[in-house]
């Protein structure tokens, strides 16, 4: 047992340090396979032998405090560790597969959110936004992106931003990511009774001035959050949404009426994680003509120097190092408002307007972000079509 339980504990640590977010246990015919999440792509690490594999999971099953047998079932739990002098978190998902037991273990880290807002990825112009939309007493502020672009962290720093104790902040959410100072955090669950609906009816009676809404994807969250956002909250949540200008319409697909969206949707900010170029072994280079033509930057070609990684030793070889995120920020103004209420709800149309009033769509802080040396044009390209 002894020695199992160092052998999870290096797992877990050699994770830590190689900046992974996610640890995968895959049983094989014979053994287990290790695999981390870095930068968002699955590296294999690691194979256990058959022997390893049952002392491993029994040693993972009591840190996380799951019953010692195995039930043929799906199974959470948490687990706590120290590594490099800081605590972390961990999500611990056991799945009964073919060969044995299937664990995915993600890794919070809990200095991590306390970066903030400032160290978003923000421009100067986006943060002073964001801040002002924060500022907003009541309404509803969504942040929208595809699985894995950093929502849930933006909503964090958020929520952070305005922490006070003047105020009561609390969250429903479906996990709890890490613990935030000065916010009252509730963990919900699909299989119990306590639910978003219930979180979100306890929390009208129970004062709340902000309320972090883990995601809204169902009619009774929405309208619930509307209600609330209507009578004096500001709820700060998520949507699984492409783009920032479609979300009113997505508000109105869950039920919500076009008045209580226009009136009620201060402002949406749209994010993507990109893979930032290795700094270590970055060089000049000519984008593809694709990418130059999709990002417009064709004429810059000879102009303004272009970056992509050579691979090194710092970056393992793969060309980037760590991760950066693109905004864009819609703001609701009178114009869009307007609109909504009157009941048009088309992206196309919204988005128009919305330019014509200073709207930056996110393609053009990829072309920022290429043209700062920060990420190749193809990378952008390839975030950018995600459907
Ligand atoms: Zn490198």
């Amino acid at each position: 047992m002894e020695q199992s339980g160092r052998l999870v504990n290096d797992i877990i640590e050699s994770a830590i340090t190689a900046k992974a977010t996610d640890i995968h246990l895959d049983p094989a015919r014979e053994g287990l396979d290790i695999r981390y999440r870095i930068d968002g792509a699955l590296h294999a690490v690691q194979h256990l032998s058959s022997a390893e594999q049952n002392a491993v999971i029994t040693q993972l099953r009591q840190m996380a405090d799951l019953p010692p047998t195995e039930p043929r079932s799906l199974q959470d739990g948490r687990l706590s560790i120290s590594a490099d002098g800081k605590e972390y978190d961990l999500r611990v998902s056991i799945m009964p597969m073919l060969f044995g037991e299937k664990v995915a273990m993600r890794i919070f880290d809990q200095a991590g959110v306390l970066l903030g807002l400032d160290k978003s990825g923000f421009t100067d112009e986006q943060l002073e936004t964001v801040k002002r939309l924060l500022k907003t007493p009541s309404g509803m502020i969504i942040s929208t992106g595809p699985a894995g672009s950093g929502k849930t962290t933006l909503l964090y720093s958020m929520i952070t931003e305005i922490a006070d104790p003047e105020k009561s902040l609390v969250t429903i959410e479906d996990p709890i990511e890490m613990a935030l100072p000065g916010v009252q955090q509730a963990q919900v669950s699909p299989w119990t009774d306590f639910t978003f609906g219930t979180a979100l009816r306890g929390y009208m009676r129970q004062d709340a001035d902000v309320i972090l809404v883990g995601e809204m994807r169902d009619t009774e969250t929405a309208a619930l959050s509307a209600h609330s956002a209507m009578t004096g909250h500001l709820i700060l949540s998520q949507m699984l949404v492409e783009d920032a200008i479609s979300v009113p319409q997505e508000l109105v697909d869950l039920g919500v009426d076009p008045w209580i969206v226009g009136r009620n949707l201060p402002g949406v900010v749209a994010c993507r994680l990109v893979k930032k170029v290795c700094q270590d072994c970055r060089e000049e280079y000519t984008p593809s003509a694709e990418s130059l033509e999709i990002l417009g930057l064709r004429d810059k070609v000879g102009s303004v120097p272009f970056y992509h990684g050579a691979g090194c030793e710092q970056c393992g070889g793969t060309a980037h190092k760590g991760r950066q995120q693109l905004h864009e920020i819609l703001v609701i103004d009178k114009n869009l408002s307007d609109m909504i209420c009157g009941g048009e709800t088309r992206s196309d149309v919204l988005l128009y307007t919305a330019v014509q009033h200073g709207f930056k769509p996110m393609i053009e802080d990829g072309k920022r972000a290429v043209l700062d040396g920060l990420v190749t044009a193809e990378e952008v390209c390839r975030v950018l079509s995600w459907r």
